[in-house]
């Protein structure tokens, strides 16, 4: 089966506990879920500033990949110098591939060569780790969405990949986007989701512009203050504001 990707780009990872480091960005197309919250592309019905990848309306922006050496070519020729970097699975949400064949050798190739690779997931999808031990090496940044996504409950809410992925992942931690409007309700919503769980919460303002990061950014310093968080800023948004693509 062919793996749909959005873009392949080299930059700095602007966001959670990696933030400053030199990675490159393969961006998987497609979502399970359909945000309609974080207050952008108000025309559809997915809002978040990944629409272009989320959303399957921009499908044939998408390219697509049938074979791993290809990719891991195109991977290879976005980086600056032979120095280490680190490979950071986005989307969309990536794991919907996560059986994929081209996917699995990517990832199979980068990990014999010692580079580090985090998955951004919404962790709403339970991988079968022992089926598939390459994710056993990978860290994941676990952006489990609140109901400031205006997504429904039921589908943004999977414990059982959670676990899974606290249990059998090499690393994993939490990167919530809360905004100051929700705060209060956002507060009770994080701690039902990390309960018994002993992974650093790292916590970002929401706002895909400098002006919306502004609006939140102290609150959401405070409110890491208080519950004993971690403070994420989106260090992309603060040096370029939005992104080109939306
Ligand atoms: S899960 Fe992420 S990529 Fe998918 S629609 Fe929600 S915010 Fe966008």
């Amino acid at each position: 089966m062919s793996l749909l990707v959005s873009e392949i780009f080299y930059s700095l990872q602007g966001e959670g506990r990696f933030a400053g480091r030199p990675s490159v960005f393969l961006r998987l197309g497609g979502c399970n879920l359909s945000c309609s919250g974080f207050g952008v592309n108000k025309d559809g019905n997915i809002g978040c500033d990944s629409v272009f990848a989320a959303d399957i309306s921009y499908k044939n922006e998408w390219q697509s990949y049938l074979d791993p050496a290809t990719l891991i070519e195109d991977l290879k020729k976005t980086l600056p110098n032979d120095k280490k970097f680190d490979i950071v699975l986005t989307g969309g949400e990536p794991l919907i591939f996560y059986k994929n064949g081209v996917l699995l050798e990517t990832i199979r190739y980068f990990q014999e060569q010692n580079t580090l690779i985090t998955i951004e997931t919404n962790t709403t999808i339970e991988i079968d780790f022992e089926k598939y031990p390459e994710y056993k090496k990978c860290i994941f940044a676990m952006s489990v969405k609140l109901s400031n996504s205006g997504e429904n409950e039921k589908k943004r809410i999977n414990k059982k990949a959670i676990l899974a992925i606290c249990k059998n992942s090499k690393d994993s931690f939490f990167k919530f986007v809360v905004d100051k409007k929700n705060i209060k309700e956002l507060e009770g919503e994080i701690f039902e989701i990390i309960k018994g769980l002993e992974n650093d919460i790292y916590c970002m303002p929401m706002g895909e512009s400098q002006k919306n990061l502004k609006l939140n950014d102290k609150a959401v310093f405070e409110f890491c203050i208080k519950n004993g968080f971690c403070y994420s800023d989106r260090v992309h948004i603060r040096v370029w504001g939005k992104k080109n693509k939306i």
